[in-house]
């Protein structure tokens, strides 16, 4: 599975780095930066993607397997 973030929607919230910390940075200015970007996803984390991309108020991330 892999996390596909649209960066043109994003604006930063940060829901989805509460929800998942191993998954999802924001930096100081609050840009997104998915810790697995163009690559898959622990099978481990999954779960935890699929939540996350949930919480996104802007319905900026999705996910893909
Ligand atoms: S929850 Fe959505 S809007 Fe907020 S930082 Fe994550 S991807 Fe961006």
């Amino acid at each position: 599975m892999r996390v596909i973030a649209d960066y043109d929607r994003c604006e930063g919230h940060g829901l989805c780095e509460e929800q998942a910390p191993d998954l999802f940075r924001l930096d100081d200015e609050g840009r997104l930066h998915p810790v697995y970007e163009g690559r898959d996803i622990p099978a481990d984390l999954a779960a935890k993607a699929t939540a996350a991309t949930g919480v996104c108020p802007v319905a900026a991330l999705r996910t893909q397997r």
